[in-house]
């Protein structure tokens, strides 16, 4: 853009070079009309003085005279400008001072002094003498004193010599550029009010257009929410320290701070502010949080929605209310969601022993929300009829404690005998105590054992001593047996005998004659063991003649020849059924005793039954009146249809018998129209399920021959078939609970295969649960696996078989043992930690088959155990010897419930499926490779037995492995298989 025409009448000094001087102003006053149009300094720039904008005299000091000259210029806008020039360059000796009038620092210690001149280039001057400068000095004086008239030169302190960068030379050559020099000096360390600025001209040609002095400072800047004032910077100690202040609803974090340094920037930001609860940043402020949302703690960055189950209807909220019905612990976070009390807790079980009781249930369905829930328990002891009840005081135990509780069960301890206790648990969690609805509870009645009665009747000889005695008055449940212990006397650690029996008397023989016994007998019923009574001594004679205790004697003589001939026929049988020794069974009087000695605790020798077939009577009938007893139908009320049998409908009902309580019974019943064979069937169940007295056995109270319809009346199950009962209640078991069941299952199967019982069609289908969750194995009809059973399927050879929990070599070639029961039982416990789901899912029969011969085995349930999949696998073996006994399994599942963080690992389903492609590991130590090929249960066992590393156990063998505690065969043969291979691998392992 051209520049616009010079308007301006200049008025300028005598001056020796007036022929270039108008071109040089006029020049210059193009040069300057921008910055005079625009005066906006920089920022970070304080300005004390101003030649150019001052709008009268300048009124500086000049000496001499005829020294330097204030010329006032007009510019573009007609506003004075004011100059100084000198220009005596003809003359020699020149010395003449421009001074400025005082100015104020105003606090800066640096001033800068920003001077715009132009310079005559002496070559461009014909004729100038050699004295001719073209340079100048410029000089400060510090002073408080505004007004001094008078400063001698020696005085002043120089700033510098200023040279031009550019001194024009012809500027009236059209083609030749000049230019205004500006040069910028700064002074520090000013420590006065002000100072005075002079200029020295020794013989130059200078027109000194505009002197501005002005210092720096940092800017008010807000960073991380702290304000930092405007900051005038330091002298010759660079940086200045600044505090900041927080910005209007923030806080201080850190210390906010920062440095102003000398050219009025800010540096090293250090700390910072954080806005308030209820307030979020944006944009170096701190705004209120919506409604709706929150913010509780400072150092949040932002507001947040409010968590579920609270809301905030005004702004700047620091948290949420909770709905009603809701709470937040003290110490729960805000954002967590508000919670309330759990509900009760659920399927209580009992378990009595003598005067302990172990009390379980499941957590409550409804958490409320939150994870920390415990239990509390408050005891009642009632009277018989449970109309009163009283504290039970701090005579009770409670093991682990009594509150605060945070498992699912309790041990209760020094409860009296035979007497009723009612227990309230109580669930709560963090937020029942804010809430006013009452607690989730569940009442479990418990009614401890009575002890036995002393013994009423007794008889001696030589080898023998008999007893009788009253059981107790109000059992907690049907007796199922009562134990006798006896041990000679003061021998009781070294060596004692228990005889178990059904009946309430006994005869013990095999005694020493002339030897003080001491006896002592206790009750078993559905619920527990009761106490021991008091303790019987008595004395075998040393003639083998009766002592006379009692005068019931002759009563009991003939009660125990008669259960002798019992006795006697029993074994006969038992010799020609089974061919077994039944040598066992030393008490002669009553078949259904048994005896287990033992010797520094151990069992000696187990004493056990063998199952009768009920083919092996010629007669049926008469299987079906030795094993069940015959029940008057009036005594029988039944009351509604619970099920369908093969042979007609399952109902629940009531039996009375005399003298006894009410029962709760099942009663099925062969439906009219029936052919011998049927009945001879349907009644076979009875004659099974007769000779079986076991807790986890299904028990038979009797059948209704002599009038139709036939019935069989057996205990009833309140919570009807395990599978169902899983499906309904999914999930909502502990672990320990489901192998609580589990146990039992085993339990009842290890005493069914003591009696050489195969059952063929273990399956949970088969499996009843009582209301105590008491699982018992049921299903003993003679045709049940061939008609009655809808799993089962036709195999090729011909016979019925439930395919998909039958063992290999049973669907194969019909070898049904206890071995391939086992194989069920595995089944079993995968429906069971499954919740009832179908084995193999909808895999057919044929493609069930397959994969398992090709080595498939069902993976682990969802959240199943390590442990508890292993035992599955270690069940489905496909060698029948290397599966566990279920004397094993129960041991197995026995150690698991007393240790339950031995349940705590978790399978990984996929990695659980025996899948040849499995990778190998690298191991470096034997609790590696322990871990490494899931066997890892017996670590300790290496450990203690020496076996340390891995070298040691290359050449382990079965007898060591037996001797360190590791028995079941499978496990023997994987560790070792895997022994081996780390012979010929080095240390990788297969798993
Ligand atoms: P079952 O003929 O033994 O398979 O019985 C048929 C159905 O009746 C079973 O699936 C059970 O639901 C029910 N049931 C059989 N026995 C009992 C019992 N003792 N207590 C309760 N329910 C039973």
């Amino acid at each position: 853009m051209a520049p616009p025409p010079p308007r301006v009448l200049w008025i300028y000094p005598s001056l020796p070079l007036l022929s270039s001087l108008p071109l040089l102003l006029l020049l210059l006053f193009h040069a300057l009309s921008p910055c005079r149009a625009l005066r906006n300094y920089p920022e970070n720039e304080v300005t004390l003085l101003d030649s150019m904008s001052a709008l009268a005299d300048l009124g500086w000091e000049a000496y001499p005279s005829e020294g330097w000259e204030e010329i006032s210029v007009m510019d573009e806008r007609n506003t004075p400008m004011r100059t100084y020039q000198v220009c005596n360059v003809m003359e020699a000796n020149q010395n003449n001072w421009l001074r400025t009038r005082h100015i104020s620092r105003e606090g800066a210690q640096r001033v800068y002094i920003e001077i715009k001149f132009t310079l005559r280039d002496c070559n461009s001057l014909p004729g100038v003498p050699g004295t001719c400068k073209e340079t100048f000095n410029m000089y400060y004086y510090e002073s408080n004193n505004a007004n001094l008239w008078f400063i001698k030169e020696s005085q002043y302190v120089k700033i510098d010599t200023i040279a031009a960068d550019e001194s024009f030379t012809q500027v009236d050559v059209g083609d030749r550029v000049m230019k205004l020099n500006t040069e910028v000096r700064d002074i520090s360390n000013l420590s006065k009010k002000g100072f005075y600025l002079a200029f020295q001209d020794l013989g130059a040609c200078i027109a000194l257009v505009s002197v501005r002095v002005f210092y720096k400072k940092c800017p008010l800047t807000v960073l991380n929410l702290a304000q930092f004032p405007d900051t005038i910077t330091g002298g010759d100690t660079a940086l200045v320290e600044v505090h900041g202040m927080c910005v209007n609803a923030s806080e201080e974090f850190e210390a906010p701070k920062m440095y102003c340094s000398a050219d009025g920037g800010w540096l090293v930001p250090i700390g910072r502010c954080v806005c308030k609860p209820g307030f979020e940043e944006n944009k170096d402020v701190c705004q209120p949080c919506r409604p709706g949302t929150y913010k509780a703690s400072a150092t949040d960055a932002y507001c947040t929605k409010c968590p579920p189950h609270s809301s905030s209807p005004q702004e700047q909220a620091e948290e949420c209310v909770c709905e009603k019905g809701f709470h937040r612990a003290e110490t729960d976070p805000r954002s967590m969601a508000c919670t309330r009390p759990p509900s009760a807790p659920e399927n209580p079980i009992s378990t009595v022993n003598e005067t302990c009781v172990t009390l379980e249930w499941s957590p409550p369905r409804d958490t409320g929300g939150r994870g920390d829930i415990t239990y509390s328990l408050h005891c009642r002891k009632c009277s018989g009829d449970g109309r009163k009840c009283t504290p039970c005081g701090s005579s009770v135990h409670f093991v682990p404690r009594q509150f605060g509780l945070l498992s699912a069960s309790v041990l209760v301890t020094d409860l009296q005998p035979d007497s009723n206790y009612s227990f309230t648990v109580e669930s709560q969690n963090g937020v029942s105590d804010l809430s006013p609805t009452p607690r989730g509870t569940v009442v479990i009645n418990v009614t401890t054992s009575q002890t036995v009665s002393v013994v009423l009747k007794e008889r001696r000889s030589k080898d023998s001593v008999t007893l009788a005695w009253q059981g107790p008055e109000r059992p907690n449940g049907a007796i199922v047996e009562y134990e006798v212990i006896y041990y000679e006397k003061n021998q009781r650690e070294q060596n004692y005998t228990v005889l178990k029996t059904r009946s309430n008397m006994m005869t013990v023989d095999g005694l020493k004659p002339g030897t003080t016994y001491v006896f002592r007998v206790r009750a078993r019923t559905d619920g527990g063991y009761g106490s021991y009574g008091g303790e019987i001594e008595l004395e075998t004679s040393h003639e083998d003649v009766f002592a006379i205790g009692d005068p019931n004697q002759s009563t009991i003589l003939a009660v125990s020849i008669a259960g002798g001939i019992v006795l006697l026929i029993f074994l006969v049988t038992c010799f020609v059924v089974s061919g077994r020794h039944c040598g066992y069974i030393k008490a002669k009087q009553d078949p259904d005793e048994e005896k287990m000695q033992f010797q520094h605790g151990r069992v000696k020798l187990p004493g056990s039954r063998t199952y009768i077939h009920p083919h092996t009577y010629e007669d049926p009938n008469q299987a079906v009146r030795d094993f069940a007893k015959e029940i008057d139908a009036s005594n029988i009320r039944i009351e509604r249809v619970i099920g369908a049998g093969e042979f007609g409908e399952v109902c629940s009902g009531r039996l009375r018998v005399q003298g006894k309580r009410e029962i709760y019974v099942a009663i099925k019943s062969l439906k009219a129209g029936y052919s011998d064979k049927q009945r001879r069937d349907f009644l076979s169940e009875a004659s099974i399920m007769g000779q079986f007295d076991h807790p986890n056995i299904i028990r038979l109270e009797g059948v209704v021959t002599r009038c139709k319809p036939v019935m069989i009346i057996t205990e009833f199950m309140e919570n009807g078939s395990l599978d169902t009962f899983l499906k309904k209640h999914d999930g909502q078991f502990t672990v320990i609970q489901l192998v609580g069941m589990l146990r039992g299952i085993a339990s009842g199967m290890k005493y069914l295969s003591d009696m050489s019982y195969v059952h063929r069609d273990l399956a949970a289908r088969n499996i009843l649960v009582n209301s105590n969750l008491v699982c018992k194995v049921s299903d003993f009809g003679l045709s049940r696996v061939l008609e009655d059973d809808p799993e089962a399927a036709y195999t090729t050879r011909g016979g019925k078989i439930p395919i998909r929990w039958t063992a290999p070599e049973a669907i194969a070639y019909r070898k049904f043992t206890s071995a391939s029961d086992v194989w069920s039982y595995g089944i079993v416990m995968w429906e069971v930690i499954s919740y009832g789901e179908r084995p193999y899912w909808e895999m057919s029969n044929q493609d069930v088959i397959k994969a398992i011969d090709e080595g498939y085995r069902l993976p682990a349930p969802m959240d199943c155990p390590v442990v508890l999949h292993q035992l599955m696998l270690d069940c489905w073996e496909k060698g029948r010897s290397d599966r566990p006994k279920f004397g094993q399994i129960v041991t197995i599942l026995d150690k698991l419930i007393r240790n339950p963080a031995s349940l705590r690992e978790l399978a990984n389903s996929s990695a659980c499926r025996e899948d040849p492609s499995t990778p190998e590991f690298s191991v470096n130590t034997v609790d590696e490779w322990l871990e490494a090929i899931k066997m890892g249960q017996y670590k300790e066992n290496f450990s203690s037995a020496g076996y340390v590393s891995l070298d040691s156990v290359l050449y382990i063998s079965v007898s060591e492995l037996s001797k360190m505690g590791v028995t079941l065969a499978g496990h023997q043969k994987k560790i070792l298989s895997s022994a081996q291979g780390l012979q010929t691998q080095g240390t990788h392992v297969q798993v």
